[in-house]
């Protein structure tokens, strides 16, 4: 393969990346003709992750129906509103405890990228 800005590029970047070096990228043409093809698994996989935390979740809604516990902030042990779970069924959380989490994180996120 004849080296070319663009591969040095591309080289660069997946290094940086820290994709797996088995994971190859060629140039046929002037532009990177694996690209869609990796977006499409990074959709894909991203979608598969997505798709089985929300099947965790709901799993633990099930159980919850059937220890009694369901609708029961995890946090707090406060009722969360019918509202809430007729919105979010698996929800863990009261609105309140959730908000706050999720600024908790938010925070650890900067703090990380800060850091
Ligand atoms: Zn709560």
């Amino acid at each position: 393969m004849k080296s070319t800005p663009n591969a040095h590029l591309m080289l660069s970047v997946t290094t940086l990346a820290g994709w797996p070096s088995t994971w190859s990228i060629t140039f046929t043409s002037p532009r990177p003709a694996k690209a869609p093809i990796l977006h499409d698994e990074f959709v894909s996989s991203e979608m598969n992750r997505i798709t089985f935390n929300q099947l965790k979740l709901v799993e633990a809604a099930l159980a919850g129906i059937e220890s009694g516990d369901y609708g029961q902030c995890r946090n707090c042990g406060t009722t969360i509103s019918p509202k809430r779970l007729k919105a979010v069924p698996w929800a863990k959380y009261c609105i309140a405890c959730e908000e706050h989490m999720s600024q908790a994180s938010e925070l650890a996120e900067v703090g990380q990228q800060v850091a």
